[in-house]
C-alpha cells in the first residue's frame, strides 16, 4: 500500500504462490512493478494484463529486485 495520501494510485495485483495480492501503489512505489511488466512483456509478448490490474508474481519480483544489485 502507498502510504501517501497525496499522491494518485494503481491498483496493482501481486501473485504469490497460489494467492493475490491487491494493493494501491504511486507510480513511485510501482516503478519497480512497472520495469517488471515491461521487461515480462518483452520476454512473453502474448501475456496480457487482467481487467485494469497488472498482474506479477513475487518470484518475477524477486528476481528482478536481485538483478538490480
Ligand atoms: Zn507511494
Amino acid at each position: 500500500m502507498c502510504r501517501d495520501p497525496t499522491r494518485t494510485t494503481d491498483r496493482y495485483k501481486i501473485q504469490t504462490g497460489g494467492r493475490t495480492v491487491t494493493t494501491d501503489l504511486c507510480d513511485q512505489d510501482a516503478a519497480p512493478i512497472v520495469e517488471l511488466m515491461e521487461k515480462i512483456k518483452k520476454v512473453s509478448p502474448g501475456q496480457k494484463t487482467r481487467g485494469m490490474a497488472r498482474v506479477a508474481t513475487m518470484e518475477e519480483i524477486e528476481a528482478l529486485k536481485k538483478a538490480r544489485k
